[in-house]
């Protein structure tokens, strides 16, 4: 993706208000969590309830969010990187769902572009891939089922096949 395209992606997520942000709870790996430790995240803003994730404030902002943005945007988690693309795994089946437009400018404009759609998508499921291979089976279960309310199936993927691709790493 060239600068011009990715500032313009900042653009838009910039401009939502960050809704995307709110009650998040993205989960971590292990790795995950030691690089946004070394990235001003204390202990305190990493919560372990049936999965390891980042924390919100009082406010339901995520606690990387302040002043309209994510102040953590170089090392956020792999679900962030994702966006507006999300995952559940259902049985054996991994599902690449898209937010829906009426709640998501960003998930819009890549309907209306698909070569720049082709490229989020392509680096959503390399995040999602290394985030699944990564995660312990039981928070990877947990984390599977956490809300994917308004969004809607782009693509389904034998999760073995995900799990095993080298090319997804
Ligand atoms: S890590 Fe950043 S992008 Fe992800 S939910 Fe938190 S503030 Fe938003």
């Amino acid at each position: 993706m060239n600068q011009i395209t990715y500032d313009l992606l900042t653009t838009i997520c910039e401009r939502c208000g960050g809704r995307c942000c709110f009650y998040a709870k993205p989960p971590l790996t292990e790795e995950r969590t030691s690089v946004l430790l070394e990235n001003g995240m204390t202990s305190d803003d990493i919560l372990f309830q049936n999965y390891r994730k980042l924390d919100c404030k009082s406010t339901g902002f995520c606690v990387g969010y302040q002043d309209g943005r994510c102040t953590i945007h170089h090392v956020k988690p792999e679900t962030c990187v994702a966006g507006p693309f999300t995952f559940k795994v259902s049985g054996d089946m991994l599902e690449i769902r898209i937010r829906q437009e009426r709640i998501c400018d960003l998930a819009r404009f890549l309907n209306n572009n698909p070569e720049v759609y082709r490229e989020q998508y392509e680096l959503a499921l390399q995040n999602i891939t290394s985030l699944l291979k990564a995660l312990p089976p039981e928070e990877l279960s947990e984390a599977s089922k956490a809300w994917r309310g308004s969004t809607d199936v782009v693509a389904t993927i034998p999760l073995a096949e995900a799990l095993s691709s080298d090319n997804m790493n």
